[in-house]
């Protein structure tokens, strides 16, 4: 079984922006690799990653320059790639570890919901609240554009678990806080004739759907599912060994259009993908699989190289690639082994 057994047309990959000394590489690997896979989007993590001149106190560890930036843009012209930015736009204001403040909350630490000085559980979030961010906050958007000429803007918005929580937001809704800067931020992309789009989980609700608080929202904000810009288009990501996958189907009752994000286990992305197919509302536009390791690494792994590093999730990066060629190629489908006993 591969992707060409599922109805949908764009096949997507979700991938970190690489490091400035990987950018030659990557645009090889488009073209050798993501082309003949058919592959037609990329959305690139990018966060604070990026040269930004209009506030250069918010850029994060391994800058991209707009040179660097031209380059892969014309390779996905070239190959006939979307290629999609992303910045995460109010959770996941931190660097890998989940306790050093990213790029932004470093040049502008009194953008955070929560006091900077006390380390976050998971990650620190931004306070939509705030006089000045949406100024800041759209002008390094500004800047991505300029460099990306995307047709579509990923504005991150997944695991938001600080909300409602500072005094100027205290006492609001959070659903209302929430959609209220999804919409500023869509607001800016539409005039711009860019599509919006955004992770999914802080949309659906937790106690009605009995998932964890990662894959969906136990801090109020679901009810802005109904009140987001509908142009928006939600990636919808689930990664376990589930047999109920609803989430698709809300999505369509909202009005709202999604990719299926699938990630590292090919039998539990079968289970994800056959669900969906099964209960297609006509709003799904195509599978993005997700990758969360480090661009060089995934390239290496789908090279067949030994990984090198020995940091985060390097464990993982032959499971994502199994992954990627079950969906894309005609990769065989099994359950890594030392995933077995994984399931919530
Ligand atoms: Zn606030």
């Amino acid at each position: 079984m591969s992707v060409k057994n599922y109805p949908w047309k764009s096949k997507a990959l979700n991938i970190f922006a690489p490091h400035p000394d990987q950018v030659d590489r990557f645009c090889e690997f488009v073209k050798t690799d993501l082309v003949k896979d058919g592959i037609d989007t990329i959305m690139m993590i990018v966060r604070y990653n990026y040269m930004f001149t209009s506030h250069p106190e918010c850029r994060g560890n391994f800058p991209l320059s707009y040179d660097d930036v031209q380059k892969m843009v014309a390779v996905c012209k070239e190959c006939g790639i979307n290629l999609i930015p992303n910045m995460n736009l109010m959770g996941h204001q931190t660097v890998q570890d989940y306790k050093d403040p990213d790029g932004l909350l470093r040049g502008h630490p009194d953008f955070s919901e929560t006091p900077i000085d006390e380390e976050p559980e998971y990650c620190y979030s931004l306070c939509p609240s705030h006089p000045e961010i949406l100024g800041i906050v759209t002008d390094l958007m500004d800047e991505l554009i300029d460099a990306f000429k995307p047709t579509m803007f990923h504005m991150g918005m997944d695991e938001i678990f600080y909300i409602g929580m500072c005094d100027r937001c205290k006492g609001k809704d959070p659903a209302d806080l929430l959609a209220g800067w999804i919409n500023k931020l869509a607001d800016h992309l539409l005039a711009k004739g860019i599509t919006p789009m955004m992770w999914g989980d802080r949309l659906l609700d937790s106690a009605k759907l009995g998932y964890g608080p990662w894959d969906a929202s136990q801090n109020g904000t679901a009810p802005a599912i109904d009140k987001i810009r509908k142009e928006i288009i939600i990636t919808d990501w689930h990664y376990h060994n589930w047999h109920w996958f609803p989430s698709p189907e809300i999505f369509a009752d909202a009005g709202l259009k999604v990719y299926l994000c699938p990630f590292n286990v090919a039998p539990n992305a079968k289970l994800f993908l056959d669900y969906a197919k099964e209960h297609d509302k006509g709003n799904i536009l195509g599978i993005m699989e997700t990758t969360w390791v480090p661009v060089k690494w995934f390239m290496d792994g789908m090279e067949g190289k030994e990984l090198d590093d020995e940091k985060w999730y390097k464990g993982g990066t032959p499971h994502i690639v199994h992954c990627y060629k079950w969906l894309f190629r005609d990769g065989e489908l099994k359950r890594p082994k030392e995933l077995e006993e994984e399931d919530d």
